[in-house]
Parts: C-alpha cells; sequence; structure tokens
C-alpha cells in the first residue's frame, strides 16, 4: 500500500458539489469560492482546499456521502471544530463537517454518562452537564471551540489528564459508519459475547484487527510506549490490552484514529462528578533540575492538574508582568481537586509546602482557593497563546514538534535539552505543558519564510524527535495526534514491523484509502502543503474567535466564521462580489476582537472590504441625518405619528410596500411587522434639556463633563438618557450636552468611512474642551474610543487619543465616583437582575462596573447568566438587515436569560434594549444600568421625603 495520499488536485470543476447536491439536497452541500477558501484551513501550518463540503444532518447523509467518495474514489475528511495543530481536518476531496449534529441525546446522572453527538462544543457539553454536577473530564486548552468529534478521533486530553485521564480512557462505545457504508457500534465485547460474532462476520476488517493483535501480541508488547500518554499510530496497545481481560475493546482502536478508519455520529462518554472545591499553587523554582525532583513528590499529592513552564518562556510573556521572579528556572503550575467534603485542601497545601521546603524557591509558593484568586494564577499561562502569536510580525508559533512524552521523572533534561538545542539555533522557544505525564509542548519561533528559518525547523524536525525517542525512550505524540505532521515519523517511532500492522488495519477498513488519506501514515513529508502564505499573516487560525462569533454559532459553518472571514477576505483571490454574501454577514460585533490571541480585528477587515463597496441608501440616510434640521424634523413627525403606523395592520403594509427599498440595504433587509419599535420621542432628549445643550460648539466650556448621548437615547422615549443626566447629577455633575454627530458604528457597518471621519471630526472639536466624556451606549463608547484607528499619525490622530482617554460608560463612572448617594430598594421586594454584557462595551473593555454596579444596589439580587458574554444579535441595525439570522442568534440569549430566573435584565446599550425587549416580550423587564440606578436614587429620595 502506498502510504503517501492518492489526493486528487483540487480543480474548479464543480462536477463533486453537484452529485453531492442531488444526492443530499442543496442546502448541505457547498462548493463556492469562499467556501473552499474557509475550508482550506485548520489550525495547523498547512493548507488544502477541498472540492466541495457537506454539512450533514443526519447518520444517512454520513453513509450517503461516504458511498459517494467510495465510489469515486474521492478522500473523504470529516471535520468536527477544525482546531486540531496537525493539518488532519484538511483536505483535497470532501469534507465532511459534523457541526450540525451537535445535540446531547441522552444523560444519565446515576450512572454518569452522557450520549452526544460529534458536533457538540466540549464547553457547550460542560455547561449543560452542570446542572448534573457532573462533567465530561479531559480538558483540552480548546475547550471553547473544539468539538467531541474532534476530541474523540484525536484522543485529546488537557491539564486535568492526570486526573482524569484522556478521551480514551472516558469512552464508553462510539457510533461509527465504516467505508462500507455500515454502521457499527464500537463499544468493549466480550470475547464470549454471540453479539460480537456475528459483527465479526459482518464486519471483516474488525476480524482482521481482532486476529492481527491476538497474532503480533509480542511485537505490540514490546514496542508500547512506555510513557504514561501516546497519542502517535493506532492504538494496538489498548486493543492488546482488552485481549488479555478477554474483551475486544473497540473504542480504544478508534479514539485516536484522526478520522482515518470511519466516521463517528455519536459517542457515549463516561462523565465524573464536577470538583465541589479546588487550590491552585503556583511554584517559581530556581533550579530547573530540582523541578525534576520535586515532581514524584508532588504527584503523591494526586494533583489534578501540574503544568510547567521553562526559563524562556517566562521571559517571552513578561516576567515583571506576571509577577514572576527574575530568578525562576521554571515555574509550576498545580491544581488539587476536592469532590467530597473529607479531603481538606488547607491541609493538602500544608504538605505541598512541606515538599517545596528542602528546594530552593524564587518566592514563596502562592496558593489560592477563591475562584476569582485561582483564575490569577492561571494568567500567566493563559497569556502565553496571545503573547506567542504577538510575539513579532514574521516569527510565528510553529506546531511542528509541539506534543513529545517523556517519563515525567526525565522531563528537566528534557528541557534543559530543548534550551540547548534551541538556544544552538538562535529560535527563540516556548517550553511549557504537563509535566505530571512528561507531555511537553515546543513551540519555536520561526518565519518559515525565511530559508535559514525553515531550515531550521526542519533539523529541529528531526533532531527533537530522534532525541525523545532514542534518549528519553518517549512518545512524538501525547495528544495532539499525528496529522500530516508527524505521519512522516511514525514509522521511526514503532519500527518497520508495527507501522505495517497500522497499514494492515488501514487497509482492511479503507481499502480505496478513502477516509483522510495522507492523516497518521504517510510517507510525505511534514513540510507539504505549509501554508506559507497564511504563515506570514497575523491569524494563527486557532479558532477562539468562531466560539464567540455569533453568526458561526447560528449556521456552524467555516465560511460563516470568523476564521473564515479572515481567510476569505485575505486571499489572494478575493473578490467582493463573490464573497458579499459572507462580508455582508458579520454584524460588527467584535467579540472576535475582544478574544483574539493575535490582537486580529476580523470585522475591522471585514469592514474595510465594505467600505470598497458603500451601501447608497444608507449613505443617502447618513448624509442626511448628518445635516440635522431636516433629519430631525422627520423623526419628530414619525415620532407624532408613531401610534398611526406603528398597528399591526399598518406594519404588515409596510413591510410589503418597503420591500424594494431595503433591498437596496441588503438581500435580506426588510422591516419586519413584529419587531416591537421602540417608541420615538416626541421632544427629543436635546430638546427636553435644551438647558443643558448648546446649539454651537463652545471652545471654552464652563462644564467639565460632557454627555454623548448618541442617536438611540436622543430620539427614542426609552429613558436611557433621562436616567444617564439624573444619576450624574446626584453625583454632583450637571453634564454638558454639546453638539454631536453619530459616533459613527452603524455608518461604518455600510462601508461609509468618509461619513465615519467627517462625523469624528466634528464630535472631536466639540468634545475636545471637556475633561471627562460620559456614554451611555456601548457602540458610542467603543467607537469614540476607537477614534483614533480612523486617522494617520499627524496631529488629528493625536486629538483622538486624547478624546478616547477621557471617555467613560456611565457605569465606569458611578462605579469610581466617589460620591456615594443613598440608594433604597425600589419595590419592597427583592429582584433577581441579571446582565446582558453587550460586546461593544466588552470590546471597549468595560466588563466588571457594570456587574459591580448593579450588585451594589439594594433590594438587588444579581444573577450572572450563561452566556452573558454572547451577542444578543441586534447590533444597530443589523436587526433590519437580517432580521430571522438576528432572533437565531438571540434564540441563545432568550434560553440563558430565562435559565437565570431574572426579573429584570439589565444592559448597558439602548440598541441592545432593542433587541431584548422585542426578543424577551414582557415575560422579563429590560432596563439599562443608569435607570436601575436611577430608581434607586429615587427611592431613597421618597423615603428620605
Ligand atoms: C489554542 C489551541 C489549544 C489546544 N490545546 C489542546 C490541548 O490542551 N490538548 C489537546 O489534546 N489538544 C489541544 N489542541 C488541539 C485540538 O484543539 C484538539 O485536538 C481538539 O480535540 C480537536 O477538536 P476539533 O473539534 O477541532 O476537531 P477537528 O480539528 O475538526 O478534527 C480533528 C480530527 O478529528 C477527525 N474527526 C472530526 N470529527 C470526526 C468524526 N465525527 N468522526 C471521525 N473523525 C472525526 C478529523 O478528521 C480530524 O482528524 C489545541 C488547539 C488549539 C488551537
Ligand atoms: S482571528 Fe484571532 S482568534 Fe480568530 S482564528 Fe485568527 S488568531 Fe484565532
Ligand atoms: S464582528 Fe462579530 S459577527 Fe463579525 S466576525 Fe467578529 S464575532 Fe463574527
Amino acid at each position: 500500500m502506498a502510504t503517501s495520499s492518492p489526493l486528487i488536485q483540487p480543480t474548479k470543476s464543480r462536477a463533486v458539489g453537484n452529485d453531492l447536491r442531488t444526492l443530499l439536497g442543496s442546502e448541505k452541500v457547498k462548493d463556492d469560492g469562499p467556501t473552499l477558501t474557509a475550508y482550506a484551513v485548520d489550525a495547523s501550518i498547512y493548507r488544502i482546499p477541498p472540492q466541495a463540503v457537506v454539512l450533514v444532518e443526519s447518520e444517512d447523509d454520513i453513509a450517503t456521502t461516504i458511498g459517494y467518495a467510495r465510489s469515486r474514489g474521492i478522500p473523504l475528511t470529516p471535520r468536527a471544530a477544525g482546531t486540531n495543530l496537525t493539518g488532519s481536518a484538511i483536505g483535497s476531496g470532501i469534507i465532511l463537517d459534523v457541526s450540525h449534529l451537535n445535540r446531547i441525546l441522552e444523560v444519565n446522572r446515576e450512572e454518569k454518562w452522557a450520549r452526544v453527538q460529534p458536533g457538540i462544543v466540549l464547553a457547550e457539553l460542560n455547561k449543560q452537564l452542570s446542572s448534573y454536577g457532573l462533567m465530561f473530564g479531559p480538558d483540552p486548552s480548546s475547550g471553547d471551540m473544539c468539538k467531541l468529534g474532534g476530541m474523540v478521533a484525536n484522543n485529546s486530553s488537557g491539564p486535568h489528564t492526570l486526573r482524569y485521564g484522556s478521551v480514551k480512557d472516558n469512552v464508553e462505545s462510539l457510533r461509527l459508519c465504516l467505508t462500507s457504508s455500515s454502521w457499527i457500534e464500537a463499544r468493549a465485547y466480550p470475547l464470549t459475547d454471540p453479539t460480537l460474532e456475528r459483527l465479526l462476520t459482518m464486519v471483516p476488517a474488525l476480524r482482521d484487527v481482532l486476529v492481527l493483535t491476538q497474532a503480533h501480541a509480542d511485537l505490540i508488547a514490546t514496542k508500547r510506549p512506555t510513557v504514561s500518554k501516546n497519542s502517535c499510530g493506532y492504538n494496538l496497545f489498548g486493543v492488546a490490552d482488552g485481549l488479555a481481560q478477554g474483551v475486544f475493546d473497540l473504542p480504544k482502536l478508534f479514539v485516536g484514529s484522526e478520522g482515518t478508519l470511519g466516521i463517528m455520529s455519536e459517542a457515549t462518554l463516561r462523565l465524573v462528578n464536577k470538583p465541589t472545591s479546588t487550590l491552585t499553587a503556583l511554584l517559581h523554582f530556581k533550579n530547573l533540575e530540582d523541578v525534576g525532583d520535586a515532581v514524584p513528590q508532588i504527584l503523591t499529592l494526586q494533583p489534578s492538574a501540574l503544568e510547567v513552564m521553562d526559563a524562556n518562556t517566562l521571559n517571552l510573556i513578561g516576567r515583571a508582568k506576571h509577577g514572576i521572579p527574575a530568578d525562576a528556572a521554571a515555574t509550576l503550575l498545580l491544581e488539587l481537586d476536592a469532590d467530597s467534603i473529607e479531603i481538606d485542601l488547607q491541609e493538602q497545601a500544608d504538605a505541598l509546602r512541606a515538599i517545596c521546603r528542602p528546594y530552593k524557591l524564587a518566592s514563596e509558593p502562592t496558593v489560592a482557593f477563591d475562584a476569582e484568586r485561582r483564575e490569577q494564577l492561571w494568567k500567566a499561562r493563559k497569556a502565553l497563546y496571545p503573547t506567542l502569536y504577538r510575539f513579532d510580525p514574521k516569527k510565528k508559533p510553529i506546531n511542528f514538534v509541539d506534543d513529545v512524552v517523556v517519563p515525567a521523572e526525565h522531563i528537566s533534561e528534557l528541557i534543559r535539552y530543548l534550551e540547548d538545542f534551541f538556544g544552538g539555533q538562535h529560535v527563540p522557544v516556548a517550553i511549557f505543558g504537563h509535566i505530571g505525564n512528561g507531555n511537553a509542548h515546543i513551540v519555536p519561533l520561526l518565519d518559515v519564510n525565511d530559508r535559514g528559518d525553515f531550515e531550521k525547523m526542519v533539523q529541529a524536525y528531526q533532531d527533537v524527535h530522534s532525541t525523545v525517542l532514542n534518549r528519553f525512550g518517549g512518545s512524538i505524540c501525547g495528544e495532539h495526534g499525528d496529522g500530516r505532521v508527524r505521519a512522516e515519523f511514525v514509522q521511526r517511532m514503532f519500527g518497520k514491523e508495527l507501522y505495517d500492522l497500522f497499514v494492515q488495519v488501514k487497509k482492511s477498513f479503507d481499502p480505496g484509502n478513502i477516509l483522510n488519506p495522507g492523516i497518521k501514515l504517510s510517507d510525505a513529508s511534514f513540510t507539504d502543503h505549509i501554508d506559507y502564505t497564511r504563515l506570514s499573516k497575523s491569524c494563527a487560525t486557532c479558532a477562539k474567535c468562531n466560539s464567540v462569533c455569533p453568526v458561526y454559532d447560528v449556521f456552524q459553518s467555516e465560511d460563516m466564521s470568523a476564521r473564515g472571514w479572515f481567510e476569505i477576505v485575505t486571499a489572494n483571490d478575493y473578490s467582493y462580489l463573490n464573497s458579499k454574501r459572507v462580508v455582508e454577514a458579520c454584524l460588527n460585533c467584535k467579540s472576535c476582537r475582544t478574544i483574539c490571541p493575535a490582537g486580529v480585528d476580523v470585522s475591522d477587515l471585514i469592514l474595510q472590504k465594505r467600505a470598497e463597496h458603500p451601501n447608497r441608501l444608507a449613505g443617502l440616510i447618513f448624509r442626511q441625518q448628518a445635516k440635522g434640521i431636516n433629519f430631525d424634523a422627520f423623526v419628530h413627525v414619525l415620532a407624532s405619528t408613531q401610534r398611526m403606523w406603528d398597528r399591526p395592520f399598518v406594519r404588515k403594509l409596510l413591510e410589503r410596500i418597503t420591500g424594494p427599498i431595503m433591498k437596496a440595504l441588503a438581500p435580506t433587509a426588510r422591516l419586519p411587522h413584529d419587531l416591537v419599535l421602540p417608541k420615538l420621542a416626541r421632544r427629543h432628549l436635546r430638546e427636553r434639556y435644551a438647558h443643558l445643550a448648546t446649539r454651537e460648539i463652545e471652545e471654552s466650556p464652563t462644564r467639565t463633563v460632557a454627555y454623548f448621548h448618541g442617536c438611540a437615547a436622543n430620539y427614542f422615549d426609552d429613558g436611557v438618557g433621562d436616567a444617564v443626566i439624573e444619576v450624574l447629577k446626584k453625583h454632583g455633575v450637571e453634564p454638558a450636552l454639546p453638539p454631536q454627530r453619530c459616533s459613527g458604528t452603524p455608518i461604518q457597518t455600510y462601508g461609509h468611512v468618509d461619513l465615519v471621519r467627517d462625523g469624528a471630526r466634528f464630535n472631536l472639536r466639540s468634545f475636545a474642551p471637556y475633561e471627562t466624556i460620559v456614554t451611555g451606549c456601548a457602540s458610542c463608547t467603543l467607537m469614540l474610543k476607537d477614534y483614533p484607528t480612523l486617522f494617520p499619525e499627524g496631529e488629528e490622530r493625536q486629538q483622538a487619543e486624547s478624546l478616547a482617554k477621557k471617555v467613560v460608560h456611565i457605569s465606569e463612572f458611578v462605579a469610581r465616583s466617589s460620591e456615594h448617594p443613598p440608594m433604597a430598594n425600589t419595590g419592597g421586594t427583592t429582584k433577581r437582575v441579571t446582565y446582558h454584557s453587550s460586546c461593544h462595551l466588552r470590546a471597549a473593555g468595560v466588563t466588571k462596573e457594570p456587574r459591580q454596579v448593579l450588585s451594589s444596589l439594594p433590594g438587588v439580587n444579581f444573577v450572572e447568566m450563561q452566556d452573558a458574554d454572547r451577542c444578543a444579535g441586534g447590533a444597530g441595525t443589523y436587526v433590519v438587515k437580517d432580521y430571522d439570522t438576528s432572533k437565531k442568534i438571540f434564540d441563545r440569549k432568550a434560553r440563558a436569560i430565562n435559565q437565570s430566573g431574572a426579573h429584570v435584565v439589565a444592559t448597558s446599550c439602548p440598541a441592545c434594549m432593542i433587541q431584548l425587549k422585542n426578543g424577551l416580550g414582557e415575560s422579563v423587564e429590560v432596563k439599562h444600568v443608569a435607570q436601575l440606578l436611577q430608581e434607586a436614587y429615587r427611592a431613597a429620595e421618597g423615603e428620605k421625603s
């Protein structure tokens, strides 16, 4: 068997897509340019564009797709979240994306198991299991985005593997479709079970594996890795263990097989109790050798996690920034879990201190029990990825020797070797990982487009892997999988004889080499298919942004996701016309920017592309608004007639009449008749507070604090503007309302950068003389803080920077205020209040203050809802631009609010309030944080009088 992949080169032909559409229906098959571009990458260093993508929705879809691929000899690559680091979820044929199969099918609390589909995200699964007091133990750091299908296929694990094991230790059974299109239940069958005999007859490949494992038991035993973790090759070791105990343990074979033997549609997972309390500790060692010495003793405490960072890593993340002593040679981070009251974590902490006493520590051990402090201790470890990604515009963290395992007691020796090796190459490198398992992640920073660095990469690949095998007797792969990157070394790891057995296994299940060819077993060089272009770009394709992108949440398809959009808009063959569908789908919620470790702002790249094709209708409207008087008069007319036109019958008519005009905004745009519109103010805020508002820009105003009310608070009768002004007055401030234009967010969304800049110039002049600029709107807050990005280096940029520093949201203002006006409970009873954290306020870095304010209100029981940080789908005018998607995005928010049991949902943004009120109806009250403050102050006034 040729183990290198018989890859069909990507062609422009749409024949494969057309065939699949005929078989599966057009909804599930995509083969347009942007989709293929988005699916050409995963989180590895490789790029291979496929010919078509199938978003399967049922087992029938899986079997049909496999049957088609087999009959045509087309490579078929299963894919979940595409976060693997090895290139195993990309391929040149058909990508079979399981993301739409994302349900929990069954949970058994007593027996502690759950039956799940492969498209469910780990974090989502654990969120749902937490209500049962349970969780799935293996915890890859990518848990917010990776999905169960990928985790099972990769045998993933994470920091807590020490206690909970890898995926292979936690799977009861799998349902799999083989290349014959037949389905099997892969569980541990006693050899005496008559069902097994029937299964072996039905699936000869299984009999082949059984016979082969029995026949070569000695070879398998000799070649068994002696380290505590291994994901290299097929796990015939686990199968052999089972046979020795009289069972044919099929999950052991399929977990970790990287989609090369079958496609999984269900997994039954063993669950564990969620720990009731946890201790986290940070230890800074002066001598690396002491670390190796201390680890076996620390392991006697049975930590659930034991992580190491070497001196290089500590330098890279910045010692001063994270309070890491200058003389620390390595840092250990460890966790001890308690899931019963019998375990006394204080005693454990004392025992840990006693273990550390003989060693030279650079500072006293830091021990934390409460969640916030523990989070602090993880901070340095979690800062690692962002630091590596942002280290240098050219030198990128390259995953090619990222996952070696050595016996835990040799980890210091391994680190010393790696530091010497990469030091000799003059290559910056981060070495960190799960020291308790001897599993080290090694991430050198290289510019692979530079010949010298490329050669260093190839040299390091050979040297590090060989040393791990020959000197340390370790494994080249602990948890990330072999994929494309380690496939060429699998034979070196196990020797030809065992490798040949692996090839036989593969051949038995997949004689046509259809399933994920080139993965795990290949003689192709690991440098084939490296994406040199992408490795010179800023995005690391880690998919963190997908985990927060509301559009991806709804569509679960890479062409409708932040990571996919980065690929699409930065591709050499990008054109707005063929990508309009995707470029116009972004909400500009900025959630991707907030989370991206590499500092990429996908939404900004999309806005730049939209700016090349500004929307004419939107431009017309915003130009009129900027002119002021006529627009205001028009809004007045709308307000005074709202009672007439805002009736169900008239709204239906309006939706129909305005339909063609709205199409000029976007093909999906309409004025939905059932959208609950905010009441328009008959007297605008500026008119109601004429004594505070100035008509002309004042050069030397008497007041020092200005209120940037924005459009919503001015035009809508939503009470937000009044509340902000009243709250400020309570804090002893009478704000000025200087002349102002739209901050620019909605204008930017439609591509009118010049208009945004004009408005910004006006606002800069108008607000420059004030010391503090208070906002009540999340989007205005962010936009004003972002003004510097609108101007090139120079005077205007400086003015914008100076303005940005003065901007505070009302919740920040109150949280920082030295005044503490009396507050009282408004209704006498305790209200349960939750908080929807508006995306733009999060992007502006304001997350704690609104919560602090809400928690301080008398008579308020503040509860954190799940998904507080997820977009609600309003996004200014997006609710009109694509109402159906907007509603689907909101569904998740509505569920979270209802689950929280809150009577009131508070937010910091008038635009989000519209979406919340529309989606929640009368079931939950929607209030701005300022309104709740206003009520508390008024209640105290009432009590006084
Ligand atoms: C920032 C970052 C941190 C990471 N940290 C860790 C870590 O701590 N530990 C760790 O183990 N990994 C880690 N990883 C690697 C990766 O996240 C895991 O391997 C993850 O489990 C892959 O899941 P996925 O859903 O992204 O799978 P994908 O990347 O989509 O696929 C992975 C493999 O599974 C196969 N597959 C997917 N679905 C199926 C199916 N239904 N049937 C058969 N085969 C299928 C694919 O063909 C592929 O071979 C990290 C990755 C990143 C980017
Ligand atoms: S944009 Fe950022 S978060 Fe998204 S994939 Fe790229 S690096 Fe990761
Ligand atoms: S701005 Fe929001 S919708 Fe747009 S790509 Fe980022 S996360 Fe997705």
